[in-house]
């Protein structure tokens, strides 16, 4: 296997036509254990030459497996799935020795993950294009789709495993080359896949994968060979890869940042919301871009809300992911960290309550990137903790007085990735199912992550491009359509006609 725990404070390389390949770029990062600081290995950076041959390598590798037999893409898929789902424990511990989340946490993102590759599975059944049969006389018109080519994605820190899956298992399905840029921060995850994916048939060059930063993304984004960018990330850079991506003449999806809202209306039972924003805020430290940030509480909701909110997370285990005690693990590094408690200090200069401050937790004393649970209420649009994706274990609570009040404040959020509604009145409920400009809502359902059967993504600025990422338009966004229109004459019958062609 490519890099397991035992092999920690070792260099961590490319993987490029099935082979593990070391960098001559001479940069490199460090990777560091968020739970106690410390450097365990250090990760190789490409240059564009590297870049370059893992691009050459999938354009080799993508003829014969865009040949390969629908029936043969899917047993891969399947042996993959069956094997990511024997290691699911051993990914699950690379998961949270690079990110920091908990081990449980961890086997419910390997979990989400391996649905994308069973969906994959059923990729002849995808494929199926439509046929009309004597749409002129003797005539019949059909529709194929057939893969780009050469695609990459490129991947954030906080879903090591999930988002290359949503990412890989369509495009390689679908019949193109992959090729994986994952966060410098985890970059050991995805080489375990990949190796996962040769000892499943994958051939060597179908799926690739470049370790770095900035150089090696600008590269793929400049890249002739590269048809298509998959991007997950902070808002910024998705939207710097979307412009530079698209001006260089590709298919791009680039999923950005959120701020997601949930509305708790009068009628809501309290603790069922409560649960709700405890686990949705909290969980994974608040390092989920469906993580709920924004509680708006309708009415006189906020009083007995924020008291059994508060109740619940002062209760929350903050410790090493690894302790399977922990319920909640660390930051990604010591500088995000810093920046998410800074936003508790803006709060109160913004002239909000900080009702419980995560530096008080006792693991913030260790050397790990500890932030306790923290809870600020009073909180408004304008603020600086309002205003900015915090993404750490920070909930804030804006408390109006209407449905509308709390409707106008969602829609005008520039995010728009997902949003919940907690109430116990179906009318309020639909009303605002038809009314949330954001791409995914839940209906007391916190975290609404569609099924790997819907796709995944947000509106406004949480997403730039037009098709959302996994499950059927995952599908749509790594193939092309062809429509193929066919005649078989008589020749006893063939004439020439200078008319446009029309039905008859
Ligand atoms: P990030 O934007 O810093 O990095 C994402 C990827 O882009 C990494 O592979 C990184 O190496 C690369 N990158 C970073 N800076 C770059 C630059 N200047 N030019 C080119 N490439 C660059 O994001 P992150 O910190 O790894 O992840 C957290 C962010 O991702 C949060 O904003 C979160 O909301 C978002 N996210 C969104 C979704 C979604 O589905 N919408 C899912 C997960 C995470």
């Amino acid at each position: 296997m490519a890099t397991t725990i035992a092999e920690a404070n070792h260099q961590i390389q490319h993987f490029i036509s099935g082979n593990a390949v070391a960098s001559k770029s001479g940069r490199s990062g460090k990777v560091t254990d968020p739970a106690n600081g410390q450097v365990i290995a250090t990760v190789e950076f490409a240059d564009a030459a590297e870049v370059d041959a893992a691009v050459a390598a999938a354009k080799a590798a993508f003829p014969e497996w865009r040949a390969t037999a629908l029936s043969r893409r899917a047993e891969i898929m399947f042996k993959l799935r069956s094997l990511l789902d024997t290691n699911r424990n051993e990914i699950a511990h690379i998961i949270s020795q690079e990110n920091g989340k908990t081990i449980a946490d961890a086997l419910g993102e390997v979990a989400r993950g391996l649905k994308n590759v069973e969906y994959a599975c059923g990729v002849p059944n995808l494929l199926k294009g439509g046929y009309s049969e004597q749409s002129s006389r003797g005539v019949d018109v059909y529709q194929i789709r057939q893969p780009l080519g050469v695609v990459a994605g490129i991947t954030p820190f906080n879903f090591p495993v999930m988002v290359p899956l949503w990412m890989l298992s369509n495009a390689i399905a679908c019949g193109n080359a992959f090729v994986l840029k994952p966060s410098e921060k985890v970059p050991s995850a995805s080489l375990f896949i990949a190796r996962l994916a040769q000892q499943a048939g994958l051939p060597d060059g179908v799926l690739n994968i470049v370790q770095g930063d900035k150089i090696a993304v600008d590269r793929l984004l400049e890249h002739t060979d590269v048809c298509a960018i998959s991007f997950v990330g902070s808002t910024p850079i998705a939207r710097s890869i979307y412009e530079t991506a698209t001006r260089n003449g590709k298919r791009v999806q680039a999923l950005g940042g959120a701020k997601n809202h949930m509305l708790v209306l009068p009628d809501a039972d309290i603790n069922m919301a409560a649960d709700a924003a405890v686990s949705a805020g909290y969980g994974a430290a608040g390092e989920r871009c469906m993580a709920i940030s924004v509680v708006v509480a309708v009415g006189d909701v906020a009083g007995p809300l924020i008291d059994a909110i508060r109740e619940r997370m002062i209760k929350i285990k903050v410790g090493p992911g690894k302790d399977t005690s922990s319920e909640m693990g660390p930051l990604i590094s010591r500088e995000h960290r810093d920046k998410v408690a800074s936003y508790l200090d803006s709060a109160k200069e913004d002239g909000a309550s900080v009702i419980v401050d995560g530096r008080e937790d006792a693991a913030t004393k260790s050397n790990g990137f500890f932030l306790g649970p923290s809870l600020i209420d009073n909180v408004k649009p304008g603020m600086r903790c309002y205003d900015n994706e915090i993404f750490g274990p920070v909930l804030s609570v804006v408390r109006v007085v209407t449905y509308a009040e709390a409707l106008k404040i969602n829609n005008e959020n520039p995010f728009g990735n997902g949003t919940a509604i907690f109430t116990q009145n179906g009318g309020a409920a639909r009303q605002f199912q038809f009314d949330a400009e954001v791409g995914m809502v839940g209906i007391n359902v916190p975290i609404p992550v569609p099924v790997s059967y819907y796709s995944f993504g947000g509106w406004k600025s949480s997403l730039f491009g037009d098709l959302h990422i996994y499950g059927p338009e995952g599908i749509q966004f790594y193939t092309r359509g062809k429509i193929v229109t066919s005649r078989w004459p008589d020749p006893g019958n063939s004439s020439v006609d200078l008319g446009f062609p029309q039905n008859r």
